[in-house]
Parts: C-alpha cells; structure tokens; sequence
C-alpha cells in the first residue's frame, strides 16, 4: 500500500482566461469528469493506495461553476469523513480565491491549495495576460494561510517580458509569503497556445534547457536557503510533449535534476573558489549522486577543467540530511 495523491484531472471548464501559454485548445478537448466518475477513480485509487491526498489539478479549480465545486468536492468529501482519504488538494488562480471560496473549501476538507502565481512582475503578468496582478497573489496567499490552508505557489521562470532579475525577484517575493512548498515550471512553448504563435514569428524567444536550467539554480538557491521545499521543477514528462507538443523552450525530461545539478555545481564551486583545496570530498545523501555528478557526468568534468590541482571526490552518505557537505583536505 502507498501512501499517495489521486489525481482527477479537470480540464478547463470555461476558464474566462487565455494565458499565453496555456493550450486551451487542446485541454477544451478533454472532457470533464462526471460526479460518479470521480467517486468511481477514488474507489478504484483506494485499492492500492493508504490514506491518499485526492487532488484536482488542471484548470482553476474555484473558477468553475460553483455548484459543480460543490458536487465534485462533495464527491471527494464522502470518502474524507469515512476516514478514507486524508484530504484533498486542488489548484487554481490567484484572482479565483476569496471569502465565500475559502469557506467552501473548508466545509469539504481541503488542506492544500496550489496557485498559479507564474510571476510578481506585473509587466510580465500582463504580457502574458494571466488577468491577475502581483497584489492579487500576495492577498490569496495571505487569505488562504490565514484560513490555515497549506499553500503550494507555482511560477514559470522565462515567461514574456522577464529577465534573470524580475524572476529572481519572483523567487523572493514568494518565498517572503512563507509558502509550504513552490513548483517552478521554467517556460516550455507548447504547440496550440498564443506563446507558440509569438515564438513563431519572433516576438518571443524561450530560455533555452540550459538557460533555464542555470536560472533556475539560482531560483532553488532562493527557496533551500529559506527551507522553502521545491516540490516539483520542470513539466512532467509525457510522450505527448516530448513527442513534438513541447516546440521549443525548457522541455526536458529530467529538468530537475539539471536544475539540482546547475545548483549543486555552483554551491561547491563557491566554496572551492576561495580555498587552495588538494583534495575535495563532496558528499551527497542518498540518491543525490547522480545530481552531484551531473547529466553525462558533467558537474565532474567541468569541477576538473576548473581546479586542475585539487583532487575530487564524490562520495554519498545515507545519514546526511543536508542537501551537501564538502570537505576540504
Ligand atoms: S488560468 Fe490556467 S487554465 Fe485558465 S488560461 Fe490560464 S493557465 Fe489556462
């Protein structure tokens, strides 16, 4: 048994929005469940799963119609007072949260609740016609916590209109709202959507993996020095977007292990920087390693190239909790 989330995924619904980069187009064609399927997913999840987090993701979740939010959190309500489920997650827009939403989700058990914040950057928001402002995500945040919710914030490094500095920015106005987790989804141009348009002709130019990835290094560095958990980088990988619906941008399979690599790299080149090492060992915890190593081994090439005298050693430690330790001989 495994303690896991279900995932029931709710397509679009009418979302009145058109952010750049979502391929609505495509989602509109995926139809929503019906109240009995969702009953239905959750006996079929519970299984083989242990008390499992049931999660509505797709879309905005408190923008759909109110009473069909009542029937599918009713739904996943069932199974939560049976003692079932351990709770339910859901996500949604930051301008699609206020009083009566909080309340609702309250009534039905929700403990987490993810929002699309993508940037702070008001330009960048509305280039990117999100429909919501930088003030709008700090005020949800704020709201939901203050209702004792677990918040997730989400952001995409890379969006139309940001720098290294803006979404670095991003990065620290959301780790100041003190959020229980973030995802960074760096910009991937999907085929059916305005942003592939814009690329197309031009007038938007992606970060490229490598780009994105060292941004995003930088980006991570803001939330582990805040003890912020980065619960997800990059999109999940699936044969639709490997298979030619990611056109261009920061697609890639394993993008968080070169986010986490990019990081690793910079953090023990810091401290090699300003010491005469002839040895450096670097330990990892368990299952770091290839991280440490980099993609092809790269981080090792690339620390021999740069302290041609210091012998490296790289080492794992099942008992380390910190993210790395170097020792310097
Ligand atoms: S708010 Fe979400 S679902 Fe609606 S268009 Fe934007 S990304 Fe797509």
């Amino acid at each position: 048994m495994k303690n896991s989330v279900i995932p029931i995924f709710i397509p679009h619904l009418g979302c009145p929005n058109a952010c750049v980069f979502c391929n609505q187009r495509r989602i509109a064609q995926e139809r929503a469940p019906e109240t009995h399927e969702v009953k239905s997913i959750i006996e079929e999840a519970l299984k083989t799963s242990d008390k499992p987090q049931v999660s509505f993701y797709g879309g905005s979740f408190t923008a759909i119609d109110p009473s069909l939010q009542e029937e599918y959190l009713s739904a996943a309500y069932m199974f939560y007072k049976a003692g079932l489920i351990d709770s339910v997650r859901l996500s949604t827009r930051p301008d699609a949260i206020d009083e009566s939403v909080i309340a609702r989700l309250k009534k039905y058990g929700v403990k987490t609740v993810e929002l699309g914040v993508q940037s702070m950057d008001d330009r960048v928001l509305s280039l990117s016609k999100r429909g919501h402002t930088a003030a709008d995500c700090e005020r949800a945040a704020n709201a939901l916590k203050a209702a004792g919710f677990e918040v997730i914030l989400q952001i995409m490094p890379g969006l139309p209109g940001a720098s290294r500095e803006n979404d670095l920015e991003t990065a620290k106005r959301v780790a100041a709202l003190s959020p229980a987790g973030v995802r960074i989804y760096p910009v991937c141009v999907i085929r059916d959507t305005e942003l592939c348009d814009m690329y197309e002709r031009g007038e938007y130019k992606p970060l490229t993996c490598d780009e994105a990835a060292d941004l995003c290094a930088d980006i991570f560095d803001v939330f582990v020095e805040k003890n912020i958990p980065v619960v997800r980088i990059g999109l999940n990988p699936t044969e639709e977007l490997s298979g030619g619906a990611a056109v261009a941008g920061a697609y890639h399979p394993a993008m968080g292990q070169l986010v986490r690599s990019a990081w690793l790299f910079k953090k023990v080149c810091a401290l090699l920087d300003v010491q005469n090492a002839k040895k450096a060992v670097i330990t990892v915890p368990a299952g770091r390693l290839s991280d440490m190593r980099g993609q092809k081994n790269l981080n090792v090439k690339k620390l021999k190239e740069r302290y041609p005298e210091t012998e490296i050693e790289i080492r794992e430690d099942k008992e380390l909790k910190a993210p790395f330790a170097v020792k310097i001989i």
